[in-house]
């Protein structure tokens, strides 16, 4: 193991709480020279707000060490032919698509790109409605996926994520979302090109089964689980096997140091 990739809802902090351990861990690997980034699917906000909430949380990280969906869909939209781009995003992500043409709020024609992100209690009927509408009246327009996690754990319990609002969109239109964040592969390999390591040298650290560690391992990264955040015991369950599960990212150095 060379280097390090952290989910973070669910692994550093449960939303607005922060998890046991996870800045003396995050000081450990500084201390080791590990190479590491934040790998979220969050796309309730941008990198520098983000960078804030770790800060807060006594982990300092700047914005570049963050990788979301929304940095990678703009990196994208801004490198290919152009086109007017419809955001269904919060308020607080906006500042990642800065510099495409973006369509007004209230417009239902004339995309290239729907984006979907998380907007959570934003989703109303006429807002889902607004980007079916926007899909279905270019044929070539194309619909983004800021992520594909279907749920999080919210203070109050369990929340839809990104994927059952995209999954809507591609039953109503037929059409497959291009999907930008885990456990999209391409995602992960953006990643390890950052890191500069061979994948097979990644440690992806995750509380989504599917999403963190079936998405890492599919990558041809390591994935650990832990026990924190939407973990919950019937995940074990299942067929994916992960290649470390911690109780929580307080375990990460001694299993790390054993592993080595
Ligand atoms: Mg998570």
């Amino acid at each position: 193991m060379q280097a390090i990739l952290f989910d973070m809802d669910g692994v550093l902090y449960n939303s607005e709480t922060p998890i046991e351990g996870a800045p003396e861990t995050l000081e450990w690997v500084r201390r080791q020279h590990i190479p590491h980034l934040f790998v979220t699917n969050t796309s309730s906000r941008g990198r520098a707000p983000l960078a804030e909430k770790l800060l807060r949380f006594g982990i300092p990280a700047t914005a570049d060490a963050i990788l979301t969906p929304a940095v990678a869909a703009a990196d994208w939209l801004r490198a290919s032919a152009g086109g007017p781009v419809a955001l269904f995003v919060k308020p607080a992500a906006r500042p990642e698509f800065d510099g495409l043409p973006l369509l007004p709020d209230d417009a239902e024609t004339g995309a290239r790109y729907v984006v979907i992100g998380d907007l959570q209690d934003a989703w109303d009927f006429r807002t889902l409605n607004r980007a079916f509408r926007l899909l279905q009246s270019d044929r070539q327009a194309a619909l983004i996926a800021l992520g594909m996690t279907r749920y999080w754990q919210a203070p109050d319990g369990l929340r839809l994520d990104v994927a059952p609002f995209v999954a809507a969109l591609e039953h109503a239109t037929g059409r497959k979302a291009l999907v930008f964040g885990k456990p999209a592969e391409p995602f992960f390999r953006a990643a390890v090109d950052r890191l500069g390591v061979p994948a097979a040298g990644v440690l992806m650290i995750g509380d989504d089964l599917e999403v963190d560690v079936m998405g890492a391992q599919g990558a041809g990264l390591k994935g650990a689980l832990v026990k924190t955040g939407k973990f919950r015991p019937a995940d074990r369950e299942t067929a994916v096997a992960p290649d470390a599960v911690l109780e929580s990212i307080a375990s990460l150095p001694e299993w790390w140091r054993q592993a080595q």
